[in-house]
């Protein structure tokens, strides 16, 4: 499933389409009016997370990959689109995601403050909201949409073993250092995976995500679906601390 950044890399590359008109639009979403954009001007491409919008004069075009959604950009897959826009010169298609029309304005919309890559992220509203969720485990709280808007689960196994916390710990009994440090992380970890993602060496950089031995202690990593999220969370029981600690 693409996380926030490589929805940001997606931003980047479509950039040449913006200010085009769309000329012709096809797929087999049932969700939207392919008729709608015909015509239209694309003014702009922004992204909230996971969403990807495409943005015009009276409605946006969401696009969310989910676990197994893809594009393509001047080329195209054997499967049919769900959604594609032709343009004069170029056409933009994606498959297996989900395709809905937003009517009302983005502000109205989205809290661009909790997506973790905005130039309007707040640390300190995200750490408003950890605490109102004192019971969730870290490993939900970081998939939190609402806190960390683009986290997803390589983020999260990550940022979990950077700051040494074992993933079942409960949000209340983080100490504030540490509950910090996740907000921190969560952030810079994104930033981190932007870079490698472009240097097409983000699976190189990971440390916890898929491995088998943890490089600090030489010790075997546990694999476990955690959290009420039961998404597959890799971590070392022996250097990631489950607080509150004994
Ligand atoms: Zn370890």
């Amino acid at each position: 499933m693409p996380e926030g950044p490589s929805i940001i890399i997606l931003k980047e590359l479509v950039a040449s389409f913006k200010d085009q008109e769309v000329i012709a639009a096809t797929g087999n979403s049932a969700k939207i009016d392919l008729n709608r954009p015909v015509g239209k001007t694309i003014l702009d491409f922004k992204s909230w997370g996971k969403h990807f919008l495409i943005c015009f004069d009276d409605y946006t075009i969401k696009i969310h990959f989910m676990l197994f959604g893809s594009y393509r950009i001047n080329e195209r897959k054997d499967s049919d689109p769900r959604l594609s826009l032709q343009f004069r010169d170029g056409e933009l298609n994606f498959y297996a995601c989900s395709v809905k029309e937003l009517e009302a304005p983005l502000d109205e919309i989205y809290d661009w403050s909790a997506d973790v890559m905005s130039k309007h992220w707040d640390p300190d509203k995200a750490r408003d909201r950890l605490l109102e969720q004192k019971d969730a485990p870290v490993c939900d709280a970081l998939l939190n949409q609402d806190i960390f808007s683009g986290v997803g689960n390589i983020i999260k196994n990550e940022v979990l073993y950077r700051i040494r916390v074992h993933p079942a710990t409960k949000t209340g009994d983080l100490p504030k250092k540490k509950l910090d440090e996740m907000i921190r992380e969560a952030v810079n970890y994104s930033f981190d995976f932007l870079e490698w993602k472009k240097d097409y060496t983000l699976k190189k950089h990971w440390l916890a995500h898929t491995k088998k031995t943890c490089l600090r202690c030489d010790l075997p990593m546990k694999k476990e679906y955690m959290g009420k999220t039961n998404r597959r969370t890799f971590f070392c029981d022996n250097c990631q601390v489950k607080y509150p600690d004994s």
